[in-house]
């Protein structure tokens, strides 16, 4: 898979997550920051409350000090101790004159004057009037009479109950439990003393009701959100996994599909060295298709992939896996223990398939690629696969066929081929070789046939085996057979102009050629550029053209005769109705194949039809080439049966133009 498609899927998968997994670590800091701020703030705002309440005390006490004389001086005390008594955030009082000597504390407590720090009072009220609040279940601790307040004490004690002195009133309450208590003197200068107030400073639940509250606020409007984010998390989670299905799941079959298959192949493949497993992949190919598809149409067609995949999938094991790639085309990753197992694995699987194929002529190409330690690209071994399955052929009913390097290297040969047959063509790298036709009765030339050469630069010497099926089927072998009928017209043309003998030449017109209806006017007008005589041009034509397209190659041939050409049948009884052909084709030569040459019962059967071909062609009118000879006995039966013309080793290999004209100038 390219990077581009495999960046494309992660964004895809990433897309989402990252706003909620963002939403919710802001959100905890969010909190975090927040709560301290608030704690910081109403923490602080508390704290200087009851630090002012105990200045405000501290300057009630100093208050009572302001008249003060020696005469009046236990008088005052008294007034301060039963002050001290009402306040509960007063604990003692302590007077130090400014020399620095105690003059009198409440309970024989004072500062460690070392260690005072003073700072300003920031409540100072006078002449207070005090008033007594009692709440109204408590009401009982007091009695009021005569204007006169009476505190029951022993009730307050044994209720637990707090004074507390409150913005000029004294309030009565239930104890609290504080959460924060320290004690802290607080000095106030009066006239020649120093006024000592030990203050009980408390911070309780009470007191910081507000900052519970508000932090209460926030963890709750905090929660929402992070409920919030961590729902949307989940859901963008599962959004992922709907994705993902989507972005695995085949539209035809319904099943997993082709990316699936690579990725998932790979980590397979990448894991197989940790479990020591071994690993095909195939190529499975239905053949006939796309005519399954023309009588049927397409939804029957994807119908019947849909039957396929699913029973195939049934038969896999588990870490095996199955896609549809395209064109009635699956890949199959299969594991196994060794060759034998592997096929009479892929053998049983295509039988159980073959169960869901209809009534008609549809049938499996199998290619395997075994993958090799180390091997993890899908993509490759399944073009490996799909190399072996090419080599079968279309026609051939289910076969199975192992990839191995040596097809490897076909392909490779077949692009650089590919690659470099244009610029072979214009730098003249294709060369013609002429084979010469001898007359059987004389043994003397009496023809050639132009067979094409590739003097490659690097490579050297190319015979035409190698690289004329690759262009016969990329259809580069119209331009080459072009530039050979120009080639042999050219030379033709030389040696007529230098007075020469010249005898026929042969080209080889394949059966690519046969779609076009003007083939004849288009040959003769590239021989015509030379001013050669029709006659000298023999037009080598192969019967396979003959199921093509048979109007076009029975009209060709009628035209190419009537221009005054040539006209041969190549390879005659190499695999065609032979026979048949000959009554519907008028030509001027026979080339029989040199398959009936070699190979086995060649004696009888081989000779036999050999020499009815013979008869058969005189009687029709026809010259008779036979081809591939290479020994004198073949040379001796032919003379024999009056064959016209003799091709083959015997006499002589194709040869360099130069070397031709050596070999035959006499
Ligand atoms: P073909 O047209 O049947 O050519 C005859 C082939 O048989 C030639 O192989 C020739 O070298 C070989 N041959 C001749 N006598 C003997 C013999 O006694 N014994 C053996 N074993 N072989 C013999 P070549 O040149 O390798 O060509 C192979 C095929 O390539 C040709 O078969 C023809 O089909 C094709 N070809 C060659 N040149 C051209 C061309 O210019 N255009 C087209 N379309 N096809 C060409
Ligand atoms: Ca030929
Ligand atoms: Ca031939």
């Amino acid at each position: 898979m390219t990077n581009a498609k495999d960046k494309r899927i992660k964004k895809l998968k990433k897309k989402r997550i990252w706003p909620s997994v963002f939403g919710l670590l802001f959100m905890l800091f969010l909190f975090t920051v927040i709560v301290i701020a608030v704690i910081a703030s109403v923490g602080l705002d508390v704290f200087d409350r009851k630090m002012s309440d105990g200045s405000n005390q501290s300057a009630m006490v100093a208050k009572i000090y302001e008249g003060y004389t020696e005469e009046s001086a236990s008088h005052i005390n008294e007034m301060v101790m039963t002050y001290i008594g009402l306040s509960p955030e007063i604990e003692a009082v302590g007077l130090i004159d400014s020399e620095g000597k105690k003059v009198w504390s409440s309970h024989n407590a004072y500062p460690d004057t070392e260690r005072v720090t003073t700072f300003e009072l920031q409540t100072f009220g006078t002449n207070l009037p005090m008033k007594i609040v009692v709440e109204e279940d408590l009401e009982e601790v007091f009695t009021l009479e005569d204007n006169e307040v009476t505190v029951n004490d022993d009730l307050i004690e044994a209720l637990g109950l707090l004074r507390v002195f409150r913005d000029n009133s004294i309030v009565l309450g239930r104890e609290n439990s504080n959460l924060v208590s320290f004690k802290i003197w607080f000095v106030v200068p009066v006239n020649q003393l120093n006024v000592y107030v030990l203050n009980n400073i408390s911070i309780n639940v009470q007191d910081l009701f507000m900052l519970l509250v508000s932090v209460g606020i926030f963890i709750l409007i905090i929660l929402i959100f992070t409920i919030y984010y961590i729902i949307s998390f989940f859901s963008v989670i599962a959004s992922m996994r709907k994705t993902t299905k989507i972005i695995y799941t085949d539209m035809v079959t319904g099943g997993d599909n082709w990316l699936h298959f690579v990725k998932k192949g790979a980590s397979l493949l990448k894991r197989s060295k940790r479990n020591a497993k071994r690993y095909a992949v195939l190529h499975m190919r239905m053949r006939k298709y796309r005519s399954f598809c023309t009588c049927f149409g397409v939804q029957e067609g994807e119908a019947l992939i849909e039957k396929l995949y699913c029973t195939a999938k049934k038969k896999l094991k588990r870490n095996e896996l199955i896609a549809y790639h395209e064109n009635a085309e699956f890949g199959i990753l299969l594991t196994y223990t060794d060759r034998a197992q592997l096929s009479s694995r892929i053998e049983m699987l295509e039988k159980e398939l073959s169960t869901v194929l209809p009534n008609m002529k549809l049938y499996f190409g199998i290619g395997v690629c075994e993958v090799k330690p180390g091997e993890r690209d899908v993509e490759t071994l399944y073009n490996n696969a799909l190399i072996a399955c090419d080599l079968l052929g279309e026609e051939a009913e289910l076969q199975i066929a192992f990839f191995d390097e040596e097809m490897n290297k076909q392909k490779m040969w077949e692009r650089k081929v590919e690659d470099e047959m244009e610029r072979a063509l214009t730098n003249k790298e294709f060369k013609v070789y002429l084979q010469p036709k001898i007359s059987a009765k004389q043994e003397i030339l009496a023809g050639a046939e132009a067979l094409v050469r590739w003097i490659h630069p690097v490579d050297g010497f190319i015979p035409p085996n190698r690289f004329i099926p690759i262009f016969e089927q990329n259809g580069f072998i119209l331009k080459l057979d072009d530039y050979m009928l120009e080639e042999v017209a050219r030379i033709q043309a030389q040696w007529i102009s230098e007075g020469r003998r010249i005898v026929p030449i042969s080209v080889n017109v394949s059966r690519a050629h046969f779609t076009r209806e003007d083939l004849a006017e288009h040959i003769c007008k590239i021989v015509d550029k030379y001013k050669v005589p029709h006659d000298v041009i023999e037009l080598e034509l192969t019967e396979s053209a003959f199921f093509d397209d048979k109007k076009v190659l029975l009209g060709t041939v009628q035209k190419l005769r009537n221009f005054g050409f040539i006209v041969s049948m190549d390879d005659f009884g190499a695999g065609y109705s032979s026979l048949n052909s000959l009554k519907e084709l008028q030509i001027d030569v026979l080339k029989i194949d040199a398959d009936f040459f070699r190979g086995e019962n060649v004696e009888e059967r081989g000779m036999l039809i050999v020499s009815e071909v013979i008869d058969l062609a005189k009687k029709l009118n026809m010259k008779i080439v036979a081809e591939g000879i290479e020994s004198r006995e073949q040379v001796d039966f032919l003379i024999e049966q009056e064959c016209d013309l003799i091709q083959g080793y015997f006499f002589a290999k194709p040869m360099a133009i130069e070397e031709f004209v050596e070999k035959y100038k006499n």
